[in-house]
């Protein structure tokens, strides 16, 4: 498969030839956790141990670098597996880290809480105030993490700015890409050195799946350390994981298309209704990182958050009373999900400064029909 066929072509057939051996047109899942060796050390294609390598993993790897237009994927058993083993891997102790200021939460624990023991510090910064994060950088600065949209404001981040204050300070720019997918965004090709995913989300598409994965642009030397990590430290995803990304990714294209519709249309009844006091949306021309998201993404995405006019108790009662959206945490899915980050995905953040405000509602716009959405919505937010 060559980079210069098309997204949706890379999808469905980077690292998923048929099986040479039965033409299979959809790669086996492998279960082996061993491999015959034809001599002592004369594996067949690298196979040897399934920890280290599994042709299943290999596939969705070459997939996940195909549609980020890396030179490396690695997949792992979780998105904070996969953040894990990178913080560990690129710092060490008394190494700083730079952080987006409403990062995702278990970014944010795994920073602050775990990392921290091993020496590691962190700073939170806001990436879009470049006097801000200069700021914040120190000279044991090896890593900006950045996450563009963040969750649940939606917030956006210039890639390509972060990666040259990154650069210059001789950090690396780290992307959490989960929120986009590879569809609409492709934070290695603005410059940013790793790419980030929780594939638990649109790479997987179906909520049936948690995974992991890092990503790497053109440097090798990292490449290799991180691949080195992976085996090393073992947190690697498990073939039945693997199949169903690899599955999900096929589609991610025509879902994604399908889940920003929805999402403009969801916007446009939110807009309209009396009950609803603002909407976060990267696609509406008066959100704060509208210019920068048109600019790097090609379409706006399938999450949104709005506040409710009469407060916290309104929030509550509305996602309490939506019957199409599911009332639960995650995103990305093909169904559509209502959550109240004050008190679910972001209860642990009372307090700190990435606290949201309680009047607040995420939707993660799912690919029902539109009109079903709307209504189901009218019908919550009634009085
Ligand atoms: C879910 C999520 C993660 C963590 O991934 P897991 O697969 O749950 O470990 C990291 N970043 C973002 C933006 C996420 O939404």
């Amino acid at each position: 498969m060559s980079p210069t066929h098309g997204f949706n072509t890379r999808a469905i057939h980077a690292g998923q030839d048929p099986d040479p051996a039965t033409g299979d047109v959809v790669v086996p899942l492998h279960l082996a956790t061993t491999f015959k060796q034809d001599g002592v050390g004369g594996l067949r294609g690298g196979y040897e141990y399934a920890r280290s390598a599994n042709p299943t993993r290999t596939a969705l790897q070459e997939a996940l670098a195909a549609l980020e237009q890396g030179r490396t994927a690695l997949a792992f058993a979780s998105g904070l597996a996969a953040e894990d083993t990178l913080l560990r891997t690129v710092c060490e102790p008394g190494s700083h880290v730079v952080l987006g200021g409403d990062a995702y939460g278990g970014t944010f624990r795994l920073i602050s809480k775990v990392a921290s023991r091993w020496g590691v510090e962190h700073t939170p910064a806001d990436l879009n105030d470049p006097d801000a994060l200069r700021a914040a950088i120190r000279p044991s600065t090896r890593v900006i993490w950045c996450e563009t949209p963040t969750n649940p404001l939606l917030n956006i981040a210039d890639i390509a700015l972060t990666a040259e204050v990154a650069h210059d300070a001789g950090a690396l720019l780290v992307v959490d890409n989960t929120f986009a997918s590879p569809y609409l965004q492709q934070p290695l090709t603005l410059g940013a050195d790793v790419v980030v995913h929780s594939t638990t989300k649109y790479l997987g598409g179906h909520s049936d799946v948690v995974g992991g994965a890092l990503v790497v642009g053109d440097d090798a030397e990292l490449a290799e350390q991180l691949a080195f990590s992976q085996n090393a430290m073992g947190a690697v995803s498990g073939p039945l994981a693997d199949w169903l990304v690899l599955r999900g990714i096929k589609t991610l294209g025509v879902r994604m298309d399908r889940h920003q519709d929805n999402a403009a249309r969801v916007v446009e009844f939110l807009l309209g209704h009396p009950a609803v006091a603002s909407v976060r949306y990267p696609g509406l021309p008066d959100h704060p990182g509208h210019e920068i998201a048109a600019k790097q993404m090609s379409g706006f995405g399938g999450m949104l958050s709005f506040r409710l006019a009469a407060g916290e108790d309104a929030a509550l009662r509305v996602c309490e009373r939506a019957q199409v959206f599911t009332l639960a945490e995650s995103l990305g899915g093909v169904e559509s999900l209502i959550e109240h980050p004050a008190r679910m995905t972001h209860a642990s953040a009372a307090g700190s400064p990435l606290e949201v405000p309680a009047d607040l509602v995420r939707l993660s716009v799912g690919i029902e029909d539109a009109e079903d959405l709307i209504a189901d919505l009218d019908q919550a937010l009634a009085l």
